[in-house]
């Protein structure tokens, strides 16, 4: 690492970076290469000598890009955006430079302090309680994903009931329940910290209610296990859902959660971001119901992955289920209980210094551009919204809430809505010009148009909606 090659050679990659974004319309937005692409291109064997800086970008240009999908493009309205900006690479590349692994308070004071004021800035970004802050009673944590987050927030609820419950072996009557619209991760979650799968309780949602949870149900489906000497355990709430952007009416199942004392989870992956806009902060209201909130700022926050907020009201439960005391970590702040070592609120040991990150996104954009980020991406989501609605020939199938938007082709007698709409979205996707992804809500085959990237501007929505009509005329007229 010497600082003369270091800067040189740094300064390559960063120029190679700048071309790419310069040049980034220009590569089919999907990749469109076979499997195992790769291996015929590269040896099958480690170089003995170093190469040569120049020699490993031309092969990233020659062998990588071509197997990149891009996310970055503007054109690129898949899954959800992974929106980057100037500042999350800023960030990225002080967190890559001083490469310290702050596991505890000790092995990098800054990492975790800046950690604690970056999670309380986010939440009063969000207008949080403040039994979610370190400034209350609460406080947060980054983790790399909500995956990640929902294994510790399980773990720190598991423990507690099996606590009270009398030990262990009452692991296998502790009910999880969920929308069968939440993120999949929540199910591979709860697994993963012993909970039967038949042990996660899917409540039914349908396209009358906009694919939301129904507390009524959710009350219900407790009774019957309740009846049956299972133990409520977690609820799982969704501020935008996966599929189809649905959100899940926090206050009620908030009060549902505190009448049979479930820990409420709200997972705002995707449209936590978007509460930072007055207008849409209703959709938290009741999160003071909750015992845990997470979002993804490396979705919807201009931040690059990976990021991901969680704050919990009782942070010692997740360290009374996620604490360890080896040797080899002991130190005077930890033992008297001055500082709080993050290794005690997520699996690993190691972890990066994403504070940084987050930090200096914040700092960057000012929360006034932060929030015109948003209003600009919903706007341009309105603006397709409204072009599908005027043409008779689309559905608008789930009522838009935030940029995402699940419309298809009517159906037409002699074509199934799914056989023309995957035919569609093929045709689309086959084009290199735009990326979309589908979805299956309530039986129905949606395409989903997720707006949110943050080189997307008016034009490129008006581009996608051109050639989504000349797709589907192609369609139509066979
Ligand atoms: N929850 C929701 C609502 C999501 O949309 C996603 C990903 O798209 C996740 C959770 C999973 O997030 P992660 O990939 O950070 O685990």
């Amino acid at each position: 690492l010497e600082p003369t090659s270091f800067t040189n050679e740094s300064k390559a990659v960063i120029d190679f970076i700048a071309d790419y974004y310069k040049n980034i319309e220009e590569y089919p937005v999907q990749s469109g290469v076979e499997p195992g692409y790769l291996s015929a291109k590269l040896p099958d064997s480690a170089p003995y000598c170093p190469e040569s800086l120049e020699d490993i970008l031309k092969d990233v240009n020659d062998c990588i890009i071509p197997g990149l999908t891009h996310w970055q493009s503007p054109n690129f309205f898949a899954y959800f955006q992974a929106n980057a900006s100037t500042a999350g690479f800023l960030g990225e590349m002080l967190c890559s430079g001083f490469n310290v692994v702050g596991f505890n308070w000790i092995s990098s004071p800054a990492a975790t302090e800046l950690e604690s004021i970056v999670l309380d800035w986010m939440g009063k970004l969000l207008k949080l309680p403040s039994s979610f802050l370190f400034s209350g009673t609460g406080g947060g944590v980054l983790h790399g994903s909500t995956c990640e987050a929902a294994v510790c927030t399980l773990a720190a609820a598991r423990d507690k009931a099996l606590k009270e419950l009398g030990g262990w072996e009452n692991i296998t009557k502790l009910m999880v329940y969920a929308s069968d619209q939440t993120h999949f991760t929540f199910q591979k979650a709860a697994k993963l910290v012993g909970i039967p799968p038949s042990n996660f309780r899917f409540i039914e949602t349908s396209l009358s209610t906009g694919f939301s949870m129904s507390s009524d149900q959710v009350r219900l489906a407790i009774e019957h296990d309740i009846k049956s000497g299972l133990v409520p355990l977690f609820l799982c709430a969704t501020i935008g859902t996966t599929a189809c952007g649905a959100i899940d009416p926090i206050a009620e199942l908030g009060q549902v959660a505190r009448e049979y004392k479930l820990w409420l989870h709200i997972d705002a992956a995707y449209a936590g971001s978007a509460c930072i806009c007055p207008e849409l902060r209703h959709f938290l209201d009741g999160v003071e119901l909750a015992n845990s909130v997470s979002m993804n700022p490396h979705k919807w926050f201009l931040t690059n992955m990976d990021c991901c907020c969680l704050w919990i009201t009782e942070p010692r439960l997740l360290v009374d289920s996620l604490s360890t005391d080896p040797e080899i970590l002991r130190n005077k702040a930890s033992e008297f209980k001055a500082v709080l070592d993050y290794k005690d609120w997520q699996v690993a040991l190691s972890r990066r210094f994403r504070a940084l990150k987050l930090w200096i996104v914040i700092r960057r954009h000012g929360l006034a551009n932060l929030v015109y980020h948003i209003r600009s991406d919903i706007s341009m989501a309105e603006r397709f919204e409204a072009f599908v609605a005027k043409d008779d020939r689309f559905d608008i199938v789930v009522p838009r809430k935030f940029a995402l938007v699940c419309f298809r082709l009517k159906p037409k007698q002699e074509l199934e809505g799914l056989e023309l709409n995957s035919r569609l979205l093929e045709a689309i996707n086959s084009s290199g010009r735009a990326f979309m992804t589908h979805a299956v809500v309530g039986g129905i085959y949606v395409i989903r148009c997720a707006i949110g990237t943050t080189m997307t501007e008016e034009r490129h929505v008006d581009a996608l909606w051109k050639l989504i009509q000349e797709k589907a005329q192609g369609l139509l007229m066979e």
